[in-house]
Protein backbone atom coordinates (compact mmCIF):
# COMPACT_ATOMS: atom_id res chain seq x y z
CA UNK A 1 0.00 0.00 0.00
CA UNK A 2 0.83 3.31 -0.67
CA UNK A 3 -0.20 6.25 1.46
CA UNK A 4 -0.30 8.42 -1.14
CA UNK A 5 -3.50 6.56 -2.37
CA UNK A 6 -4.39 5.87 1.35
CA UNK A 7 -6.69 7.62 3.57
CA UNK A 8 -4.62 8.97 6.61
CA UNK A 9 -5.83 11.57 8.08
CA UNK A 10 -4.09 11.97 11.63
CA UNK A 11 -5.47 14.97 13.53
CA UNK A 12 -2.54 17.40 16.27
CA UNK A 13 -4.97 18.21 18.73
CA UNK A 14 -6.56 15.64 21.64
CA UNK A 15 -9.70 15.28 21.22
CA UNK A 16 -11.11 16.88 24.05
CA UNK A 17 -13.89 14.68 24.65
CA UNK A 18 -12.01 11.69 25.08
CA UNK A 19 -11.28 10.16 28.77
CA UNK A 20 -8.94 7.49 28.11
CA UNK A 21 -5.73 6.94 26.44
CA UNK A 22 -7.34 4.30 23.43
CA UNK A 23 -10.07 6.65 22.80
CA UNK A 24 -7.93 9.45 22.55
CA UNK A 25 -5.54 7.61 20.13
CA UNK A 26 -8.01 6.21 18.19
CA UNK A 27 -9.09 9.50 17.34
CA UNK A 28 -5.90 11.52 16.73
CA UNK A 29 -4.86 8.35 14.24
CA UNK A 30 -7.94 8.81 12.59
CA UNK A 31 -8.81 5.02 13.12
CA UNK A 32 -12.69 5.38 13.62
CA UNK A 33 -14.43 8.48 13.84
CA UNK A 34 -17.96 8.80 15.53
CA UNK A 35 -21.42 8.81 13.79
CA UNK A 36 -23.42 8.99 17.24
CA UNK A 37 -23.33 7.60 20.67
CA UNK A 38 -21.84 4.29 21.00
CA UNK A 39 -21.97 4.15 17.13
CA UNK A 40 -18.51 4.28 15.06
CA UNK A 41 -17.20 4.37 11.10
CA UNK A 42 -13.95 2.21 11.28
CA UNK A 43 -11.53 4.26 9.17
CA UNK A 44 -9.28 2.33 6.61
CA UNK A 45 -6.56 2.14 8.72
CA UNK A 46 -8.98 1.34 11.84
CA UNK A 47 -10.10 -1.58 9.87
CA UNK A 48 -6.67 -3.13 9.08
CA UNK A 49 -6.37 -3.24 12.62
CA UNK A 50 -9.23 -4.59 13.50
CA UNK A 51 -9.23 -7.49 10.44
CA UNK A 52 -6.06 -8.39 11.97
CA UNK A 53 -7.17 -8.89 15.15
CA UNK A 54 -10.34 -11.35 13.40
CA UNK A 55 -7.55 -12.99 12.24
CA UNK A 56 -6.11 -14.24 14.94
CA UNK A 57 -9.26 -14.92 16.49
CA UNK A 58 -10.56 -16.88 13.08
CA UNK A 59 -7.26 -18.38 12.96
CA UNK A 60 -7.00 -19.60 16.46
CA UNK A 61 -11.02 -21.02 16.75
CA UNK A 62 -10.58 -23.01 13.21
CA UNK A 63 -7.51 -24.71 15.03
CA UNK A 64 -9.46 -26.10 18.15
CA UNK A 65 -12.12 -27.54 15.63
CA UNK A 66 -14.92 -24.88 15.70
CA UNK A 67 -16.54 -23.92 12.22
CA UNK A 68 -17.37 -20.71 11.24
CA UNK A 69 -21.20 -19.73 10.09
CA UNK A 70 -23.26 -16.93 10.10
CA UNK A 71 -26.47 -15.57 11.84
CA UNK A 72 -29.11 -12.46 11.10
CA UNK A 73 -28.29 -9.28 12.79
CA UNK A 74 -32.41 -8.86 13.37
CA UNK A 75 -34.08 -11.71 14.54
CA UNK A 76 -37.28 -12.38 15.59
CA UNK A 77 -39.60 -11.56 18.52
CA UNK A 78 -41.16 -14.90 18.88
CA UNK A 79 -37.58 -16.60 19.35
CA UNK A 80 -36.48 -14.36 22.00
CA UNK A 81 -39.32 -15.17 23.92
CA UNK A 82 -38.94 -19.60 23.68
CA UNK A 83 -36.23 -18.67 26.45
CA UNK A 84 -37.75 -15.48 28.41
CA UNK A 85 -34.81 -13.08 26.89
CA UNK A 86 -37.23 -10.80 24.74
CA UNK A 87 -38.20 -9.67 28.62
CA UNK A 88 -35.03 -10.53 30.62
CA UNK A 89 -32.28 -9.08 28.59
CA UNK A 90 -33.25 -5.61 29.62
CA UNK A 91 -33.29 -2.29 27.79
CA UNK A 92 -30.24 -3.07 26.22
CA UNK A 93 -32.04 -5.54 23.85
CA UNK A 94 -32.87 -3.07 21.14
CA UNK A 95 -36.16 -3.84 19.45
CA UNK A 96 -37.06 -2.73 16.10
CA UNK A 97 -40.44 -2.94 14.13
CA UNK A 98 -41.20 -3.81 10.96
CA UNK A 99 -43.75 -2.48 7.88
CA UNK A 100 -45.82 -5.89 9.03
CA UNK A 101 -45.91 -4.54 12.56
CA UNK A 102 -43.67 -7.88 13.76
CA UNK A 103 -40.93 -6.96 16.50
CA UNK A 104 -37.64 -8.00 16.06
CA UNK A 105 -34.12 -7.23 18.34
CA UNK A 106 -31.18 -6.67 16.80
CA UNK A 107 -28.62 -9.36 17.92
CA UNK A 108 -26.91 -8.73 21.19
CA UNK A 109 -25.67 -12.15 21.44
CA UNK A 110 -26.77 -15.74 19.57
CA UNK A 111 -27.69 -17.96 22.12
CA UNK A 112 -31.27 -18.40 21.00
CA UNK A 113 -30.11 -18.01 16.89
CA UNK A 114 -27.73 -20.59 17.28
CA UNK A 115 -29.87 -23.32 19.52
CA UNK A 116 -32.70 -22.75 16.65
CA UNK A 117 -29.96 -24.00 14.22
CA UNK A 118 -28.83 -26.77 15.96
CA UNK A 119 -32.92 -28.18 16.86
CA UNK A 120 -32.92 -28.17 12.83
CA UNK A 121 -29.87 -29.53 11.91
CA UNK A 122 -29.10 -32.23 14.86
CA UNK A 123 -30.62 -35.10 15.07
CA UNK A 124 -28.13 -37.66 16.57
CA UNK A 125 -24.95 -37.43 18.65
CA UNK A 126 -23.03 -38.43 16.19
CA UNK A 127 -22.99 -34.92 14.88
CA UNK A 128 -21.58 -34.07 18.49
CA UNK A 129 -19.82 -32.48 19.78
CA UNK A 130 -19.72 -29.42 17.37
CA UNK A 131 -18.53 -26.06 18.02
CA UNK A 132 -20.44 -22.79 15.68
CA UNK A 133 -18.86 -19.42 15.84
CA UNK A 134 -19.35 -15.87 14.17
CA UNK A 135 -17.73 -13.11 13.47
CA UNK A 136 -20.37 -10.61 13.41
CA UNK A 137 -21.62 -7.27 14.60
CA UNK A 138 -23.72 -6.99 17.88
CA UNK A 139 -25.93 -4.09 19.32
CA UNK A 140 -26.24 -3.28 22.86
CA UNK A 141 -28.43 -0.37 23.94
CA UNK A 142 -25.73 0.58 26.45
CA UNK A 143 -26.79 3.04 29.84
CA UNK A 144 -23.50 4.39 28.67
CA UNK A 145 -22.08 3.55 25.63
CA UNK A 146 -18.25 5.22 26.44
CA UNK A 147 -14.66 5.53 25.95
CA UNK A 148 -14.98 4.61 22.48
CA UNK A 149 -14.98 1.38 20.63
CA UNK A 150 -14.45 -0.02 24.55
CA UNK A 151 -18.19 0.48 25.26
CA UNK A 152 -20.12 0.83 22.16
CA UNK A 153 -23.42 0.07 21.27
CA UNK A 154 -22.41 -1.32 18.01
CA UNK A 155 -19.42 -3.39 18.20
CA UNK A 156 -17.95 -6.62 16.51
CA UNK A 157 -17.89 -9.78 18.66
CA UNK A 158 -17.02 -13.15 17.92
CA UNK A 159 -19.48 -15.79 19.38
CA UNK A 160 -19.05 -19.38 19.50
CA UNK A 161 -21.78 -22.13 20.83
CA UNK A 162 -21.06 -25.68 21.56
CA UNK A 163 -23.22 -28.83 21.94
CA UNK A 164 -22.65 -32.09 23.67
CA UNK A 165 -23.92 -34.98 24.66
CA UNK A 166 -22.65 -35.20 28.17
CA UNK A 167 -21.39 -32.87 30.83
CA UNK A 168 -18.26 -33.73 30.53
CA UNK A 169 -17.68 -33.83 27.16
CA UNK A 170 -18.66 -29.66 27.88
CA UNK A 171 -16.37 -29.73 30.40
CA UNK A 172 -13.46 -30.49 27.84
CA UNK A 173 -14.39 -27.94 25.03
CA UNK A 174 -14.85 -25.11 27.88
CA UNK A 175 -10.83 -26.51 28.86
CA UNK A 176 -10.21 -26.30 25.12
CA UNK A 177 -11.61 -22.84 24.45
CA UNK A 178 -10.29 -21.42 27.82
CA UNK A 179 -6.67 -22.71 26.74
CA UNK A 180 -7.67 -21.40 23.40
CA UNK A 181 -8.31 -17.85 24.52
CA UNK A 182 -5.35 -17.80 26.49
CA UNK A 183 -3.54 -18.61 23.04
CA UNK A 184 -5.45 -15.93 20.83
CA UNK A 185 -4.67 -13.13 23.64
CA UNK A 186 -0.60 -14.22 24.10
CA UNK A 187 -0.51 -14.35 19.96
CA UNK A 188 -1.97 -10.59 20.35
CA UNK A 189 0.52 -9.86 22.20
CA UNK A 190 -1.68 -9.00 25.53
CA UNK A 191 -1.04 -9.11 29.13
CA UNK A 192 -3.81 -10.75 30.52
CA UNK A 193 -5.20 -12.82 33.44
CA UNK A 194 -8.48 -14.89 34.00
CA UNK A 195 -10.98 -14.80 36.64
CA UNK A 196 -14.15 -16.57 37.36
CA UNK A 197 -17.03 -14.47 36.64
CA UNK A 198 -20.76 -13.60 36.63
CA UNK A 199 -23.00 -15.77 34.79
CA UNK A 200 -25.46 -12.84 34.19
CA UNK A 201 -28.34 -12.60 31.76
CA UNK A 202 -26.54 -15.27 29.88
CA UNK A 203 -26.69 -17.63 32.76
CA UNK A 204 -24.97 -21.11 33.27
CA UNK A 205 -22.95 -22.76 35.51
CA UNK A 206 -19.65 -21.95 35.09
CA UNK A 207 -17.96 -18.52 33.86
CA UNK A 208 -14.61 -17.22 33.09
CA UNK A 209 -13.77 -13.61 31.96
CA UNK A 210 -10.24 -12.66 30.33
CA UNK A 211 -9.50 -9.61 31.14
CA UNK A 212 -6.52 -7.32 29.91
CA UNK A 213 -5.22 -5.66 32.47
CA UNK A 214 -4.99 -1.74 32.67
CA UNK A 215 -5.72 0.70 34.96
CA UNK A 216 -8.61 2.04 32.88
CA UNK A 217 -10.51 -0.92 32.93
CA UNK A 218 -14.44 -1.06 33.71
CA UNK A 219 -13.62 -4.14 36.11
CA UNK A 220 -11.87 -4.56 39.28
CA UNK A 221 -10.38 -8.13 40.10
CA UNK A 222 -9.27 -9.98 43.22
CA UNK A 223 -6.86 -12.12 42.30
CA UNK A 224 -3.97 -14.50 44.83
CA UNK A 225 -0.32 -13.80 42.97
CA UNK A 226 0.93 -16.78 44.94
CA UNK A 227 -2.17 -19.43 43.59
CA UNK A 228 -4.60 -19.94 40.66
CA UNK A 229 -7.05 -17.90 42.59
CA UNK A 230 -9.00 -15.08 40.41
CA UNK A 231 -12.36 -13.51 40.23
CA UNK A 232 -14.01 -10.46 38.70
CA UNK A 233 -15.30 -7.72 41.72
CA UNK A 234 -18.21 -6.97 39.57
CA UNK A 235 -19.29 -4.51 42.00
CA UNK A 236 -16.17 -2.07 41.61
CA UNK A 237 -17.88 0.25 39.22
CA UNK A 238 -20.10 2.47 40.44
CA UNK A 239 -21.26 6.15 40.07
CA UNK A 240 -19.37 9.38 39.68
CA UNK A 241 -21.11 12.55 41.12
CA UNK A 242 -21.79 13.44 37.30
CA UNK A 243 -23.47 10.66 36.72
CA UNK A 244 -26.07 10.82 39.93
CA UNK A 245 -29.01 12.03 37.99
CA UNK A 246 -28.73 8.70 35.60
CA UNK A 247 -27.85 6.12 38.72
CA UNK A 248 -31.25 7.88 40.68
CA UNK A 249 -33.13 7.05 37.49
CA UNK A 250 -31.53 3.45 38.18
CA UNK A 251 -32.35 3.51 41.86
CA UNK A 252 -35.89 3.84 40.73
CA UNK A 253 -36.22 0.52 38.45
CA UNK A 254 -34.24 -1.15 41.33
CA UNK A 255 -37.49 -1.23 42.72
CA UNK A 256 -38.93 -3.38 39.90
CA UNK A 257 -37.53 -6.97 40.72
CA UNK A 258 -35.71 -7.90 37.17
CA UNK A 259 -34.13 -4.48 37.20
CA UNK A 260 -31.55 -5.63 40.19
CA UNK A 261 -28.86 -5.97 37.56
CA UNK A 262 -25.27 -6.05 38.80
CA UNK A 263 -24.90 -2.49 37.25
CA UNK A 264 -28.11 -1.25 39.29
CA UNK A 265 -26.28 -2.80 42.63
CA UNK A 266 -23.57 -0.62 41.93
CA UNK A 267 -25.02 2.06 41.16
CA UNK A 268 -27.58 1.75 44.31
CA UNK A 269 -23.99 1.44 46.25
CA UNK A 270 -22.84 4.40 44.55
CA UNK A 271 -25.61 6.64 45.55
CA UNK A 272 -25.70 5.46 49.40
CA UNK A 273 -22.13 5.93 49.47
CA UNK A 274 -22.81 9.37 47.90
CA UNK A 275 -19.32 9.08 46.62
CA UNK A 276 -17.37 7.22 43.93
CA UNK A 277 -17.34 3.82 44.80
CA UNK A 278 -13.49 2.43 43.66
CA UNK A 279 -12.92 -0.93 44.38
CA UNK A 280 -15.31 -2.58 46.96
CA UNK A 281 -15.43 -5.33 48.86
CA UNK A 282 -18.81 -6.74 49.83
CA UNK A 283 -18.81 -8.32 53.25
CA UNK A 284 -21.89 -10.61 53.90
CA UNK A 285 -23.36 -10.96 57.80
CA UNK A 286 -25.78 -13.64 58.49
CA UNK A 287 -27.41 -11.52 61.35
CA UNK A 288 -30.59 -13.01 62.60
CA UNK A 289 -32.67 -10.37 61.42
CA UNK A 290 -32.14 -11.54 57.30
CA UNK A 291 -29.11 -11.61 55.36
CA UNK A 292 -27.21 -8.23 55.77
CA UNK A 293 -24.27 -6.68 54.31
CA UNK A 294 -21.70 -4.74 55.29
CA UNK A 295 -20.17 -2.83 52.47
CA UNK A 296 -16.34 -2.11 52.70
CA UNK A 297 -13.64 -0.13 50.50
CA UNK A 298 -10.80 -1.74 49.64
CA UNK A 299 -7.35 -0.04 48.88
CA UNK A 300 -5.04 -2.40 48.05
CA UNK A 301 -4.91 -5.68 49.31
CA UNK A 302 -6.20 -4.17 52.91
CA UNK A 303 -10.09 -4.36 54.29
CA UNK A 304 -9.90 -0.72 56.42
CA UNK A 305 -11.64 1.98 55.06
CA UNK A 306 -15.23 3.48 55.71
CA UNK A 307 -17.41 0.62 56.11
CA UNK A 308 -21.52 1.03 55.76
CA UNK A 309 -24.09 -1.18 56.84
CA UNK A 310 -26.90 -1.99 54.06
CA UNK A 311 -29.78 -3.78 54.55
CA UNK A 312 -31.40 -4.53 51.31
CA UNK A 313 -33.70 -4.45 49.86
CA UNK A 314 -34.03 -0.81 50.47
CA UNK A 315 -31.76 1.79 51.25
CA UNK A 316 -34.20 2.95 54.47
CA UNK A 317 -32.22 1.60 57.02
CA UNK A 318 -28.98 2.57 55.35
CA UNK A 319 -26.47 4.03 57.59
CA UNK A 320 -23.12 4.75 58.17
CA UNK A 321 -21.32 2.15 60.45
CA UNK A 322 -17.98 2.52 62.62
CA UNK A 323 -15.19 0.24 62.31
CA UNK A 324 -16.21 -0.49 65.46
CA UNK A 325 -19.46 -1.53 65.04
CA UNK A 326 -18.55 -3.68 62.52
CA UNK A 327 -16.71 -5.10 64.41
CA UNK A 328 -19.07 -5.68 67.04
CA UNK A 329 -21.28 -7.33 64.61
CA UNK A 330 -19.17 -9.68 63.31
CA UNK A 331 -18.15 -10.25 67.29
CA UNK A 332 -14.37 -9.55 65.85
CA UNK A 333 -11.47 -8.44 67.51
CA UNK A 334 -9.62 -5.25 66.73
CA UNK A 335 -7.42 -6.37 63.29
CA UNK A 336 -9.67 -8.74 62.23
CA UNK A 337 -10.20 -6.85 58.89
CA UNK A 338 -6.67 -7.42 57.63
CA UNK A 339 -5.58 -8.45 54.17
CA UNK A 340 -6.91 -11.93 52.97
CA UNK A 341 -4.52 -14.50 52.78
CA UNK A 342 -6.95 -17.54 51.63
CA UNK A 343 -9.84 -17.88 50.01
CA UNK A 344 -13.04 -19.57 49.04
CA UNK A 345 -16.12 -19.23 46.99
CA UNK A 346 -20.01 -19.16 48.41
CA UNK A 347 -23.22 -18.16 47.00
CA UNK A 348 -24.94 -16.00 49.22
CA UNK A 349 -28.79 -15.15 48.21
CA UNK A 350 -29.00 -11.16 49.33
CA UNK A 351 -32.89 -10.86 48.51
CA UNK A 352 -35.28 -13.82 48.38
CA UNK A 353 -38.13 -11.30 46.64
CA UNK A 354 -35.31 -10.24 44.06
CA UNK A 355 -33.48 -13.17 44.19
CA UNK A 356 -30.11 -10.79 43.95
CA UNK A 357 -27.57 -13.21 44.64
CA UNK A 358 -23.59 -12.83 45.39
CA UNK A 359 -20.90 -14.89 44.89
CA UNK A 360 -18.58 -13.78 47.93
CA UNK A 361 -14.63 -14.85 48.58
CA UNK A 362 -14.21 -15.96 51.73
CA UNK A 363 -10.97 -14.90 52.65
CA UNK A 364 -8.81 -15.97 55.81
CA UNK A 365 -6.67 -14.27 57.87
CA UNK A 366 -4.88 -14.91 60.83
CA UNK A 367 -7.72 -13.07 62.94
CA UNK A 368 -10.33 -16.17 61.40
CA UNK A 369 -11.94 -15.17 58.66
CA UNK A 370 -14.17 -12.32 56.64
CA UNK A 371 -16.20 -12.24 53.59
CA UNK A 372 -15.43 -9.94 50.40
CA UNK A 373 -18.17 -10.78 47.78
CA UNK A 374 -16.95 -10.53 43.71
CA UNK A 375 -20.17 -10.99 42.19
CA UNK A 376 -23.78 -10.31 41.75
CA UNK A 377 -26.15 -12.04 39.24
CA UNK A 378 -29.81 -12.03 38.88
CA UNK A 379 -30.63 -15.25 37.02
CA UNK A 380 -30.46 -16.79 40.34
CA UNK A 381 -30.92 -20.90 41.86
CA UNK A 382 -34.52 -21.11 43.49
CA UNK A 383 -35.13 -19.46 46.75
CA UNK A 384 -34.78 -22.85 48.57
CA UNK A 385 -30.98 -22.93 47.36
CA UNK A 386 -30.32 -20.15 49.30
CA UNK A 387 -27.30 -20.62 50.90
CA UNK A 388 -26.34 -20.45 54.61
CA UNK A 389 -23.44 -18.09 54.67
CA UNK A 390 -21.49 -20.56 55.85
CA UNK A 391 -22.04 -23.43 53.08
CA UNK A 392 -19.57 -24.10 50.27
CA UNK A 393 -21.76 -24.28 46.61
CA UNK A 394 -20.49 -27.71 45.39
CA UNK A 395 -17.73 -27.68 42.91
CA UNK A 396 -16.22 -24.54 43.64
CA UNK A 397 -12.48 -24.97 44.09
CA UNK A 398 -11.45 -26.02 47.74
CA UNK A 399 -9.20 -22.61 49.45
CA UNK A 400 -5.76 -22.71 49.04
CA UNK A 401 -4.70 -20.42 51.23
CA UNK A 402 -1.98 -19.43 49.12
CA UNK A 403 -0.88 -15.83 48.60
CA UNK A 404 -2.54 -12.41 49.38
CA UNK A 405 -5.72 -11.14 47.95
CA UNK A 406 -4.68 -8.15 45.48
CA UNK A 407 -6.91 -6.17 42.93
CA UNK A 408 -6.56 -5.53 39.83
CA UNK A 409 -8.27 -3.10 37.15
CA UNK A 410 -9.19 -5.17 34.10
CA UNK A 411 -11.17 -4.53 30.27
CA UNK A 412 -13.24 -7.86 29.50
CA UNK A 413 -12.35 -8.69 26.63
CA UNK A 414 -13.18 -12.40 26.09
CA UNK A 415 -15.84 -14.65 28.54
CA UNK A 416 -16.17 -18.70 28.60
CA UNK A 417 -19.74 -19.62 29.77
CA UNK A 418 -20.48 -23.71 30.14
CA UNK A 419 -23.99 -23.31 29.87
CA UNK A 420 -25.30 -26.49 30.45
CA UNK A 421 -28.97 -27.06 29.31
CA UNK A 422 -30.90 -24.14 29.71
CA UNK A 423 -31.10 -22.88 26.26
CA UNK A 424 -31.66 -26.62 24.46
CA UNK A 425 -34.27 -27.52 26.96
CA UNK A 426 -36.40 -23.92 26.79
CA UNK A 427 -36.59 -24.23 23.07
CA UNK A 428 -36.80 -28.43 22.89
CA UNK A 429 -33.76 -29.10 20.91
CA UNK A 430 -32.82 -32.78 21.24
CA UNK A 431 -30.70 -35.03 19.64
CA UNK A 432 -30.96 -39.31 19.46
CA UNK A 433 -28.26 -40.52 21.62
CA UNK A 434 -26.89 -44.53 21.62
CA UNK A 435 -29.42 -45.90 23.12
CA UNK A 436 -32.05 -43.98 20.57
CA UNK A 437 -33.36 -41.76 23.72
CA UNK A 438 -33.57 -37.86 22.73
CA UNK A 439 -31.58 -35.81 25.13
CA UNK A 440 -30.97 -32.18 25.24
CA UNK A 441 -27.60 -31.27 24.36
CA UNK A 442 -25.26 -29.13 26.98
CA UNK A 443 -24.20 -26.25 25.53
CA UNK A 444 -21.45 -23.86 26.33
CA UNK A 445 -21.04 -20.38 24.80
CA UNK A 446 -18.17 -18.59 24.26
CA UNK A 447 -17.72 -14.36 23.39
CA UNK A 448 -14.73 -12.15 22.48
CA UNK A 449 -15.14 -8.33 22.31
CA UNK A 450 -12.96 -7.94 18.34
CA UNK A 451 -13.10 -4.43 18.47
CA UNK A 452 -12.98 -4.21 21.95
CA UNK A 453 -9.52 -5.71 21.76
CA UNK A 454 -8.56 -3.00 19.50
CA UNK A 455 -8.81 -0.14 22.41
CA UNK A 456 -7.44 -2.89 24.85
CA UNK A 457 -4.17 -2.90 23.39
CA UNK A 458 -3.49 0.62 22.77
CA UNK A 459 -4.43 0.87 26.96
CA UNK A 460 -1.46 -1.67 27.20
CA UNK A 461 0.50 -0.34 24.20
CA UNK A 462 1.29 3.59 24.16
CA UNK A 463 4.25 6.56 24.47
CA UNK A 464 3.85 9.85 24.43
CA UNK A 465 3.74 9.66 20.62
CA UNK A 466 1.34 7.29 19.99
CA UNK A 467 0.92 3.81 19.45
CA UNK A 468 3.02 1.43 19.82
CA UNK A 469 1.23 -1.90 18.32
CA UNK A 470 1.76 -5.04 19.08
CA UNK A 471 3.29 -6.84 15.73
CA UNK A 472 0.24 -9.09 15.23
CA UNK A 473 -2.10 -6.45 15.49
CA UNK A 474 -0.17 -3.34 13.69
CA UNK A 475 -1.89 -2.19 10.35
CA UNK A 476 1.58 -3.16 8.69
CA UNK A 477 4.48 -4.23 10.06
CA UNK A 478 7.15 -1.66 8.13
CA UNK A 479 6.95 1.53 7.11
CA UNK A 480 9.31 3.20 4.19
CA UNK A 481 9.68 6.79 3.94
CA UNK A 482 11.07 8.43 1.49
CA UNK A 483 12.97 11.74 2.39
CA UNK A 484 11.76 14.40 -0.56
CA UNK A 485 10.26 11.95 -3.33
CA UNK A 486 10.19 14.24 -5.80
CA UNK A 487 13.24 15.46 -5.14
CA UNK A 488 15.80 12.93 -6.29
CA UNK A 489 14.49 10.07 -8.48
CA UNK A 490 16.91 7.62 -7.13
CA UNK A 491 16.02 8.09 -3.47
CA UNK A 492 12.27 7.02 -4.85
CA UNK A 493 13.27 4.22 -6.92
CA UNK A 494 15.40 2.56 -4.24
CA UNK A 495 12.64 3.14 -1.62
CA UNK A 496 10.26 1.60 -4.26
CA UNK A 497 11.80 -1.06 -5.00
CA UNK A 498 12.86 -1.48 -0.89
CA UNK A 499 8.94 -1.03 -0.62
CA UNK A 500 8.76 -4.08 -2.99
CA UNK A 501 11.13 -6.10 -1.69
CA UNK A 502 9.70 -6.17 1.94
CA UNK A 503 6.11 -7.05 0.91
CA UNK A 504 7.78 -9.64 -1.25
CA UNK A 505 9.71 -11.15 1.41
CA UNK A 506 6.15 -11.47 3.48
CA UNK A 507 6.89 -8.43 5.84
CA UNK A 508 3.91 -6.45 5.20
CA UNK A 509 5.05 -2.76 4.39
CA UNK A 510 3.35 0.63 3.65
CA UNK A 511 5.39 2.90 1.38
CA UNK A 512 5.06 6.58 2.72
CA UNK A 513 5.20 8.33 -0.46
CA UNK A 514 3.10 11.38 0.61
CA UNK A 515 6.03 13.88 0.46
CA UNK A 516 5.49 15.52 3.79
CA UNK A 517 8.40 17.12 5.88
CA UNK A 518 10.23 14.48 8.00
CA UNK A 519 8.92 15.66 11.06
CA UNK A 520 5.19 15.26 10.18
CA UNK A 521 5.86 12.14 8.66
CA UNK A 522 7.93 10.38 11.35
CA UNK A 523 4.93 12.14 13.49
CA UNK A 524 2.44 10.02 11.54
CA UNK A 525 4.06 6.80 11.19
CA UNK A 526 5.02 7.33 15.06
CA UNK A 527 1.31 8.02 15.89
CA UNK A 528 -0.47 5.16 13.86
CA UNK A 529 2.13 2.30 15.80
CA UNK A 530 4.45 0.94 12.41
CA UNK A 531 6.68 -0.86 14.16
CA UNK A 532 9.54 -0.76 12.36
CA UNK A 533 10.29 2.58 10.03
CA UNK A 534 12.75 2.86 7.50
CA UNK A 535 14.13 5.75 5.51
CA UNK A 536 15.17 6.36 2.45
CA UNK A 537 17.44 9.84 2.05
CA UNK A 538 19.70 11.07 -0.02
CA UNK A 539 23.11 10.86 2.49
CA UNK A 540 21.40 7.12 3.44
CA UNK A 541 21.83 6.45 -0.24
CA UNK A 542 25.08 7.65 -0.76
CA UNK A 543 26.40 5.59 2.24
CA UNK A 544 24.63 2.83 0.81
CA UNK A 545 22.29 2.09 3.94
CA UNK A 546 18.98 2.83 5.38
CA UNK A 547 17.89 4.34 8.70
CA UNK A 548 16.16 1.65 10.70
CA UNK A 549 14.51 2.95 13.42
CA UNK A 550 11.99 0.00 15.86
CA UNK A 551 8.77 1.47 17.15
CA UNK A 552 9.93 0.55 20.69
CA UNK A 553 13.45 2.15 20.37
CA UNK A 554 14.89 5.63 20.76
CA UNK A 555 17.42 5.40 18.15
CA UNK A 556 17.95 4.59 14.65
CA UNK A 557 20.57 2.58 13.10
CA UNK A 558 22.27 2.88 9.90
CA UNK A 559 21.97 -0.67 8.19
CA UNK A 560 22.84 -2.42 4.76
CA UNK A 561 19.76 -4.11 2.65
CA UNK A 562 21.21 -7.36 4.06
CA UNK A 563 21.34 -6.63 7.44
CA UNK A 564 17.69 -4.66 7.30
CA UNK A 565 16.10 -7.54 5.68
CA UNK A 566 17.59 -9.83 8.30
CA UNK A 567 16.53 -7.87 10.65
CA UNK A 568 12.75 -7.80 9.81
CA UNK A 569 12.44 -11.61 9.00
P1 LIG B 1 -19.26 -5.88 29.89
O1 LIG B 1 -19.16 -6.51 31.26
O2 LIG B 1 -18.03 -5.14 29.49
O3 LIG B 1 -20.53 -5.12 29.68
P2 LIG B 1 -20.44 -8.27 28.97
O4 LIG B 1 -20.07 -9.17 30.09
O5 LIG B 1 -21.78 -7.66 28.99
O6 LIG B 1 -19.33 -7.11 28.84
P3 LIG B 1 -20.50 -10.55 27.20
O7 LIG B 1 -21.95 -10.77 27.14
O8 LIG B 1 -19.67 -11.45 28.03
O9 LIG B 1 -20.21 -9.01 27.57
O10 LIG B 1 -19.98 -10.51 25.66
C1 LIG B 1 -18.72 -11.05 25.21
C2 LIG B 1 -17.68 -9.96 24.95
O11 LIG B 1 -18.18 -8.91 24.13
C3 LIG B 1 -17.22 -9.25 26.20
O12 LIG B 1 -16.27 -10.03 26.90
C4 LIG B 1 -16.64 -7.96 25.65
O13 LIG B 1 -15.30 -8.14 25.28
C5 LIG B 1 -17.48 -7.70 24.43
N1 LIG B 1 -18.44 -6.61 24.68
C6 LIG B 1 -19.54 -6.65 25.45
N2 LIG B 1 -20.18 -5.47 25.46
C7 LIG B 1 -19.45 -4.65 24.67
C8 LIG B 1 -19.60 -3.29 24.27
N3 LIG B 1 -20.62 -2.57 24.68
N4 LIG B 1 -18.66 -2.75 23.45
C9 LIG B 1 -17.63 -3.50 23.01
N5 LIG B 1 -17.44 -4.79 23.34
C10 LIG B 1 -18.34 -5.36 24.17
MG1 LIG C 1 -22.43 -5.78 29.37
MG1 LIG D 1 -19.03 -8.46 31.96
MG1 LIG E 1 -19.17 -11.01 30.01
Amino acid sequence: MRLSQFHLRTEKETPADAEIVSHKLMLKAGMVRKLAAGLYTWSPLGLRVLRKVEAVVREEMNRAGAVEMAMPSVQPKELWEETGRWQKFGPQLLKIRDRKEQDYCFTPTAEEAVTDFARNELASYKQLPVNFYQVTTKFRDEIRPRFGVMRAREFVMKDAYSFHVSDEDLQREYRNMYDTYARIFTRLGLRFRAVFADTGAIGGSASHEFHVLADSGEDALAFSEGSDYAANVELAEAVSPGERPAAAETLRKVDTPVQKTCEDVAALLGIALQRTVKSVALMGVDAEGGPQFVLALVRGDHVVNEIKLAKLPGLADYRLATEAEILEHLGAEPGFLGPLNARRKIRVVADRSVAAMADFVVGANENGFHLAGVNWGRDLPEPDETADIRNVVAGDPSPDGKGVLGLARGIEVGHVFALGRRYSEAMQCTVLDENGKAVHPAMGCYGIGVSRIVAAAIEQNHDDAGVVWPEPMAPWRAAVCIINPKGNADVSAAAESLYRELNDAGIETVLDDRGLRPGPMFADIELIGIPHRIVVSERGLAAGTFEYRARSASESENLDRESLLSRLR
